[in-house]
């Protein structure tokens, strides 16, 4: 597979009212997550901008990631659902546990994103960087992933079953 070329011209984002500063932190390039003033617990994504632990809803804030995570699932889509994704599949999308953001449960926070390069090697665990792509004249960016040059040994993949199962 490989950087699957998805054609960003055939997507209108027109955030709402929750979502559109996540949007503009994009333009620089920044990867936010909401956090909570009252608990501390943080959430991805952005739209709802209520506290699912405690109930706030008047004190929250965006908390920075490094964009560095690792494949906690992953599909490989292989029939394009829009347009948009004609020429890019079959192409690797993943839920991305972030290295440095967790919830008042312990567990990450976890986000969406389609792994670009590397994405023959990628498995359950394989560790993955953020890099942005400009998809609108806006200056919006979109969230991509590719693996790291450093991996782990216990990533997992299904590799088809034994002959004779
Ligand atoms: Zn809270």
């Amino acid at each position: 597979m490989g950087s699957p070329k998805i054609n960003w011209s055939k997507f209108t984002i027109n955030p709402d009212y929750d979502a559109a500063p996540w949007w503009d932190f994009t333009k620089e390039g920044k990867l936010m997550v909401r956090s909570c003033d009252v608990c501390g617990h943080r959430w991805w994504p952005p739209g709802a901008i209520g506290c699912s632990s405690c109930g706030n809803f008047e004190k929250t804030s965006w908390v920075e990631s490094s964009g560095k995570g690792a494949i906690y699932s992953f599909i490989v889509v292989t029939q394009p659902i829009l347009g948009a994704f004609a020429e890019a599949t079959p192409y690797l999308s993943a839920v991305i546990d972030l290295d440095d953001m967790r919830g008042v449960t312990g567990l990450p926070v976890r986000v969406m994103g389609v792994i670009d390069e590397g994405d023959d090697q990628a498995g359950i665990n394989s560790k993955v960087e953020l890099y942005w792509e400009k998809i609108s004249a806006d200056g919006k960016q979109m969230p991509r992933w590719r693996l790291s040059t450093q991996q782990p040994a216990n990533v997992w993949k299904f590799e088809g079953r034994p002959k004779g199962s």
